[in-house]
């Protein structure tokens, strides 16, 4: 019986600029509340797991009613107001939290000089942040990975966050343009969190799991990066976001062999979620569980 789903935000259950009431191509669409519709009347729990900051998925969060939401990559994790971190042996504390203890290592100067016009901070989204650095670009990450290993930051993990969706473009006036950005014109503009290795959005599913005592076959995740897409491991089924920026992105392709328990969903943002709730209801009641 399906009992709990875990969502990405950003071109998964929201479309252009982040909004809830649009698709991709800012077409309105009320598929994603739907979706959201669908689970509450199951009973079933909604918790958003994002790249983005605290404050920036706590109110989508409490608008959509859910009690629980992941933030910064899984890196935090909220549950009925509790903190949980997913940071392994850096820990915030009381004057630094573990994204000043990242960043006054110089890992981010140590980056953008070995990849000039390739990676830059994500402006505006890059402040506020409590665990990981937020850059975009395009950048070979095992290249990255190696330069950190060799750097002293061994611990540290580049984690590739798919190509940039709704954030990007338009909505509620927080908008940037590629042209004003500091990077190269030829670039597919992707994010990167930088972060202590043991974050993951699978590490903060498998803990919120947990702690609810749901059983792995009574989950669903949702999503459409390369980092979504290790979720499946701490779930009964992962579901990727259809369209042409999941089936367009390498790292999305490579990491979907990793895992036996992916399901591709036909419909993009928004729809994708609603499909993947609705479905796996059906095969419940089929199923007589
Ligand atoms: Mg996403």
């Amino acid at each position: 019986m399906l009992r709990c789903v875990y969502v990405d935000l950003d071109g998964t259950l929201v479309g252009r600029g982040g909004s809830l009431l649009h698709d991709a191509e800012g077409n309105v669409s009320l598929m994603g509340a739907r979706a959201l519709e669908a689970a509450h009347r199951a009973g079933i729990e909604v918790v958003p797991v994002s790249g983005r900051r605290r404050d920036t998925v706590r109110e989508p969060a409490r608008a959509m009613g859910c009690t629980a939401y992941g933030f910064e990559i899984g890196g935090g994790l909220v549950i009925d107001g509790e903190d949980y971190w997913q940071t392994g042996e850096l820990q915030p504390e009381d004057d630094q939290s573990v994204y000043d203890q990242i960043v006054s290592r110089g890992v981010i100067e140590l980056l953008m000089r070995a990849f000039p016009g390739r990676l830059e901070l994500h402006t505006p989204w890059h402040t506020g942040r409590e665990v990981s650095v937020l850059f975009r670009g395009d950048v070979d990450v095992g290249e990255a990975q190696q330069l950190l290993d060799d750097n002293g930051s061994a611990d540290l993990r580049l984690i590739d966050n798919g190509y940039l969706g709704g954030l990007a473009k338009g909505g509620t006036g927080l908008t940037t343009r590629q042209s004003d950005w500091g990077l190269d014109d030829d670039l597919t503009v992707r994010a990167y969190h930088l972060a202590p290795e043991s974050v993951s959005k699978a590490a903060a599913v498998a803990r919120h799991r947990r702690i609810r005592g749901y059983a792995l076959e009574d989950t669903i995740a949702v999503g459409d990066s390369a980092e979504d897409v290790g979720m499946a491991a701490s779930v009964g089924t992962f579901w990727l976001v259809g369209g042409d920026h999941t089936a367009g992105d390498e790292a999305v392709q490579l990491a979907i062999h990793e895992h036996r328990n992916v399901r591709q969903a036909e419909g993009g943002p928004g729809e994708a979620v609603y499909e993947a709730i609705v479905t796996t209801l059906m095969l419940g009641r089929e199923a007589g569980t």
